[in-house]
């Protein structure tokens, strides 16, 4: 299913949701509908993104997260063990408060989370699908656990739940899976000493392509603060880069459209696939193609052309409709002036 296209452009992660479905332009936004009508709204939604990605000429559709108001905590949701009324604030990523659900016992999945809807989505399209599910270490760190009272112990039992909600991914026909963690980025030594080795224990068994997807965050206002006190060059990537081009993983996602992330650490993974965020999702101003063409062929000096993915830096929910489609258009463009250029 994965296709042969050159540069086969993707997103990171969400996409706007229909102001009908929720709130627009909001992060973790409640949901309008309820019972039935919600798992209609959803799906009706799910159609809508999926168009919209299809018009834009987009190689590799998702569900642009129309079925979650949470990358981490609708997953968490559906699991036994994780107690919801007993909220603790904790800080998220070393950065910001969060009101969390508390770890009260030993947890599991009880049945499948995202599957049906993956096999919904797997109906509408002939195209490549990729899904994302939350990494095991950004899990744990937003959470507070007063079970395991062990991030690394947490970490492993979310890992084994992972890969029973991906081997059922892959089987509703899921061609690529990508776990975010953007908790890489900051966590270093728990990256090395476990973080990466509990994604491969997530992807253990699967045939489909995997992914991880390590940005720098939303922007909202905790992470551009953050990202103000980084200095000039953000070597974050230095740190994990040379174990993960170790690893099983398949494709690394990365943030590199108005970043400051020096390119040429790319070719610390040299091999994997690199999908290259060239659309920064921090701004409502609509990148030009040349742009995004400029952002990639600069990774192109450290990435094969045939391990190219052109995506964004992160989700775009926050963004209007208007913006984000009109980000998405760039994104295609962008990518077809290069692929244009490489078979020159
Ligand atoms: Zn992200």
């Amino acid at each position: 299913m994965i296709m042969k296209t050159l540069l086969p452009t993707s997103t990171a992660g969400s996409l706007p949701k229909p102001s009908w479905l929720a709130k627009p332009e909001t992060l973790w936004s409640p949901w309008k509908l309820q019972g039935e009508e919600l798992v209609e709204g959803k799906q009706d939604a799910l159609r809508l993104t999926l168009d919209n990605q299809d018009r834009a000429g987009i190689d590799i559709v998702s569900d642009g997260e129309q079925t979650r108001q949470h990358f981490v905590t609708t997953f968490i949701e559906h699991l036994s063990g994780v107690d919801f009324e007993k909220r603790q604030t904790v800080k998220i990523r070393n950065r910001y408060d969060a009101s969390v659900p508390s770890v009260v016992g030993a947890v599991s999945r009880e049945k499948p989370v995202f599957v049906e809807d993956a096999r919904f989505l797997r109906k509408l399209t002939k195209k490549s699908i990729k899904w994302a599910l939350p990494g095991p270490m950004t899990m744990i760190d937003t959470l507070h656990d007063a079970h395991y009272k062990s991030r690394e112990k947490l970490a492993w039992e979310f890992a084994g739940i992972l890969n029973q909600e991906a081997r059922e991914l892959e089987a509703a026909g899921v061609d690529i899976i990508q776990f975010d963690e953007p908790a890489f980025n900051v966590f270093f030594d728990e990256v090395n000493d476990w973080g990466i080795a509990t994604l491969e224990k997530a992807i253990e068994g699967l045939k489909c392509e995997t992914a991880v997807h390590i940005c720098y965050g939303y922007g909202i206002k905790a992470n551009i603060d953050w990202k103000n006190t980084l200095g000039s060059e953000w070597r974050q990537y230095e740190e994990i880069f040379p174990k993960l081009q170790q690893s099983n993983i398949d494709l690394i996602s990365l943030e590199c459209q108005n970043s400051r992330v020096p390119m040429d650490l790319i070719e610390l993974i040299r091999g994997k696939k690199v999908m290259v965020g060239a659309i920064d999702v921090a701004t409502s101003t609509v990148e030009t193609p040349e742009e995004v063409a400029s952002t990639l062929r600069k990774a192109l000096q450290f990435v094969d052309a045939d391990k190219l993915y052109p995506s964004t830096n992160c989700g775009m929910t926050p963004l209007s409709r208007q913006v984000a489609t009109g980000k998405l258009n760039a994104l295609s463009a962008g990518a077809a002036i290069v692929r244009k250029e490489l078979s020159a």
